[in-house]
């Protein structure tokens, strides 16, 4: 649902927010159509609101697709659906599932829709999955003068549009790559920093391997996916846990957030508690967490040669500010997806986050200027302060970008302030 209170959009964290003059909620193209075809001035699509920066705030158009959603076709046999682009992950997944399908690989959460996660270069982690865009193999556009466009694997604009921050045009269904429905094992369990750093190359074996480090302490929560069979659900007693481990988790940031330095005694407490724990599902109940404490975010992605180095100076910084969020460690393949924060190079993103109650610019900036030593892409979903000039730098193909959008939408439709700085117009 649009968080739209008094005519006010606001993101999840609370860090962006818009006061659209129209809103739409088309249920047909036939409506997303007409929307395009009236909007003037600036008109951006809102997908969950999930985005850290304002990349979806419009103070004129705002698009909701919170109608507009659901599968048009599946393929079982070549593995290969089309969906509605304000289809929330969570119910895509439930959809497939019902066909013995099931995404090959996702994120923390499952709250985006198909088209905002794409649009930013959503990822999970593992060192054989990219972004989840390159999960596409064919996407569906609403232009700037109201028209449609079919891109697929294979035309020239297709890559452009795979991550494009919705700025080539308003996605109407994207067509996906899946495999067969699967469950995995996950384990978590609590290591000493700097020995998950001396193992990465065994620990990186797994499907899927990440790490929170918690500032203050030499603990790290590494957390692994392996296949298995899905046998049942991990039920309702990991949703109950889940639930009071976000509980405390938010009495504890509430009660450090009141109290000047409270970070390093909170986070050792923390980290005493942690355990070693195992569970097994299907991968659709498996990858998302409940994340009921909100943060803000910055994330970049740098060359995984340079991850080890790059997490080790993070670390320095971050314990300089009163931080108890825990800092990020997830793999993602490299790809040739123009604006992919992992184009030309397999990756390490390294992320940091801070209570929402508490300031973040200056973590962010400072995390910032650590990883800029690294080459560090931001994601674009998250807090980040480069504009076009430094992210022309950091992308091979930007400027090729820009042709296309500027061939695609020369008014600038799509354009919000915050995109036209970190694009250029
Ligand atoms: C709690 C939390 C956990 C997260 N976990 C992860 C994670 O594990 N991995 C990761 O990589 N990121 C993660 N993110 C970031 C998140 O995946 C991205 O910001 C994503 O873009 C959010 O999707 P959304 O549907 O909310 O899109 P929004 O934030 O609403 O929009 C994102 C962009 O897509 C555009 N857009 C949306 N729909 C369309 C459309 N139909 N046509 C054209 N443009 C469109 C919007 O205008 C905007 O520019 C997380 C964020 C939060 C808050």
């Amino acid at each position: 649902m649009l968080r739209l209170t008094d005519g006010v959009w606001e993101n999840w964290s609370g860090s962006s927010r818009a006061r659209p003059t129209h809103v739409h909620y088309p249920e047909t193209e036939a409506d997303l159509r007409d929307a395009v075809a009236k909007a003037d001035g600036t008109l951006r699509v809102a997908g969950a609101g999930h985005s850290f920066p304002p990349v979806a705030a419009s103070d004129e158009t705002f698009v909701s697709l919170e109608r507009y959603t659901g599968l048009v076709d599946v393929d079982p046999d070549a593995r290969r659906v089309t969906v509605r682009a304000g289809t929330r992950l969570s119910t895509l997944t439930d959809a497939l599932a019902d066909h013995g399908l099931m995404l090959e690989n996702m994120g923390d959460i499952d709250e985006q829709s198909v088209a905002g996660a794409l649009s930013t270069g959503t990822h999970g982690t593992g060192t054989d999955f990219g972004v989840m865009s390159t999960q596409a193999a064919g996407m569906r556009l609403v232009t700037a003068d109201g028209d449609v466009v079919d891109l697929a694997a294979g035309d020239d604009r297709f890559p452009f549009a795979q991550v494009s921050l919705g700025t080539l045009g308003v996605v109407s269904t994207v067509t996906l790559d899946v495999v067969d429905d699967y469950g995995l094992r996950e384990r978590k369990f609590p290591a000493d920093v700097e020995d998950v750093l001396a193992n990465l190359a065994s620990h990186r074996e797994r499907r899927n391997f990440e790490f929170w480090w918690f500032p203050h302490t030499d603990t790290a929560l590494v957390k692994t996916h392996e296949r298995a069979d899905a046998g049942g659900s991990p039920g309702r007693l990991a949703a109950v846990e889940e639930r009071l481990e976000n509980l405390a988790w938010e009495g504890l940031c509430r009660a450090g957030s009141r109290l000047r330095r409270a970070s390093p005694a909170c986070n050792r407490l923390v980290a005493a508690t942690f355990s070693a724990a195992e569970r097994v599902g299907p991968a659709r109940e498996i990858f998302p967490t409940t994340r009921a404490v909100r943060f803000n975010e910055t994330e970049h992605g740098v060359a995984r040669a340079d991850a080890v180095d790059a997490f080790r100076e993070l670390r320095s910084v971050v314990e300089s500010h009163d931080v108890m969020f825990p800092v990020e460690f997830r793999d993602v393949a490299g790809d040739d997806i123009p604006l992919s924060p992992a184009t030309g190079r397999d990756s390490t993103f390294l992320a940091v986050h801070a209570y929402h109650r508490r300031e973040w610019e200056p973590l962010v900036r400072d995390a910032e200027a650590v990883l800029d030593r690294y080459d560090g892409r931001p994601h674009w979903g998250k807090h980040h302060t480069k504009t076009a000039a430094d992210l022309a730098e950091l992308y091979p193909d930007f400027d090729d970008f820009r042709e296309v959008r500027r061939e695609m939408d020369p008014g600038g439709l799509f354009l919000n302030d915050h995109l036209r700085e970190v694009l250029g117009a």
